[in-house]
């Protein structure tokens, strides 16, 4: 038996009732449910939707109304009982949101291409999706007026020392940037891209959503997908559906895969480990601009970093990832570069959500190779070599668990039919670089396939 669930929705769909109904005798369902409303699932949600497809998306998290502020981030950060951070067992940090939007909500706005070779060998050119999403999230290089008087001074410092320091391309509308250094906590003047824009779309288009909504598991026949099941606001769910794309991300998608039997998910975690470096330099801080206004690319290839003008300016957030002496550190002295690798995949993401990821050796030598030099023009700013501190390690871009030609095959579908990942999961290694203009492409390039 075939189930419609027809919803009636109020503003933005916070609210749904499903009601069971039958169409000319026969039962219908949703042509695609998506899985997770972030940088995959809206993308993807949007595409089928502007084809006029049947599109529902279920998501985790709520929308939220109230961004921006270290006090509204603590409700969509994923966060311990008390309120640190998640880590992994080995006490990694692993930052991510459960939110209407995923982690777009919470980016820098960072916009690179990255894997566009990697994929190009599994037989997927994204060229021409890359080139529509640079447009459609107006993707230019970040002005130097942005830039803090400290960020202009990194600039200067690494030119002198035979650095190549360029603008940060960005996803975000300069004009509308309060320069509050506050991306991460939710962009309060609306000037960043998030996957938000592209959901609101799908749901112009006529894509229902459900929020507060978690999908535990896939509901297959004879290795077809079937529907998913979950947990809401209101208890157990059910809907079924003839196409399911899981775009939970990298934590969320390889358990939903482990629950439905695909046991291989959930190996081969990275997350693209960062630790931010800082100093104290008298009469300079980076606190007013966009963060990450400024990039480092030479190293990426041969050592697999790069570096990046960023601080937390809120003591709490540096107290959870540099301790005491993060939290000392005078906020309108403070100086920082973020150094964020292309690490090894040697994660895991457990059947119980428990995720296991340590630093490895060559982990080490990624992350101490940046931060020497990060030290070196930060002292050459006037940084008190003595008050110099490197943050724990920490990762903002989980993926890699549902990699292509591994979970995933070329059509990014699983071993269970009309099942597909779209999402960090499918990237083939990790990236070191920003991966939203990547899995944006993907979900555009996949709902053209799909089609
Ligand atoms: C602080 C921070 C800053 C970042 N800055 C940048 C940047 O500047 N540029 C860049 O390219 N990348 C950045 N990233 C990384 C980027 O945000 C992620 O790599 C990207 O969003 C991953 O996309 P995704 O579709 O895999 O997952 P997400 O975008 O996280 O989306 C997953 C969605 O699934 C939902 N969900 C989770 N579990 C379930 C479930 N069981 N059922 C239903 N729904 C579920 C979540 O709520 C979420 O909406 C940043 C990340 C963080 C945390």
């Amino acid at each position: 038996m075939r189930f419609t669930f027809s919803i009636e929705k109020s503003t933005l769909c916070n609210h749904i009732i499903f009601n069971q109904s039958t169409k000319g005798g026969n039962f219908t369902e949703y042509e695609y449910i998506v899985v997770g409303s972030g940088a995959g699932g809206a993308t993807i949600a949007r595409e089928l939707s502007k084809k006029g497809e049947n599109v529902l998306v279920v998501e985790a998290g709520k929308y939220e109304r109230k961004i921006g502020t270290f006090k509204d981030s603590l409700r969509y950060f994923e966060t311990t009982g008390y309120k640190t951070p998640r880590t992994s067992k080995e006490g990694i940090i692993l930052w991510r949101t459960i939110m209407a939007g995923g982690s777009t909500v919470v980016s820098c706005a960072n916009g690179t291409r990255c894997l566009q070779e990697e994929f190009k060998d599994f037989g997927i050119n994204l060229e021409k999706e890359f080139q529509e999403a640079e447009k459609e999230m107006k993707i230019a290089p970040t002005p130097e007026s942005l830039l803090s008087e400290a960020s202009l001074r990194i600039k200067e410092a690494s030119e002198e020392l035979g650095y190549i320091m360029e603008p940060m391309p960005k996803f975000l509308d300069f004009t509308k940037c309060a320069r509050c250094g506050s991306c991460t906590f939710g962009c309060l003047q609306g000037a960043k891209w998030t996957a938000l824009d592209y959901l609101n779309e799908a749901i112009a288009n006529g894509a229902n959503v459900i929020y507060e909504t978690k999908v535990e598991q896939i509901i297959s026949k004879n290795g077809n997908a079937r529907g998913i099941r979950g947990k809401g606001k209101n208890g157990y769910v059910e809907i079924k559906g003839d196409n399911i794309i899981l775009a939970a991300g990298a934590l969320s998608t390889p358990i939903i895969l482990q629950n439905s039997g695909i046991s291989e998910a959930g190996k081969n975690l990275f997350i693209d480990i960062l630790v931010n470096v800082y100093g104290k330099a008298k009469g300079l801080n980076q606190v007013s601009e966009p963060l990450m206004a400024l990039v480092d690319h030479e190293f990426h290839e041969e050592k697999g970093f790069i570096l990046s003008p960023h601080i937390n300016a809120n003591k709490t957030v540096r107290f959870m990832e540099a301790g005491m002496k993060g939290f000392m550190m005078p906020t309108n002295k403070l100086v920082g570069i973020m150094v964020k690798t292309a690490d090894d995949a040697s994660g895991r993401v457990y059947p119980d959500g428990t995720v296991s990821k340590a630093m490895t050796k060559d982990d080490w030598k990624r992350v101490n190779d940046g931060s020497s030099i990060a030290k070196e023009i930060l002292e050459n700013i006037g940084a008190e070599p003595k008050s110099i501190l490197v943050s724990k390690p920490q990762g903002a871009h989980v993926g890699g668990v549902a990699a292509i030609g591994n979970v995933v095959d070329e059509n990014l579908e699983t071993k269970i039919r009309n099942l597909y990942v779209c999402d960090a999961s499918v990237l083939p290694k990790a990236p070191g670089l920003p991966p939203i203009l990547t899995i944006v492409a993907l979900a555009k390039w996949l709902g053209k396939a799909l089609i």
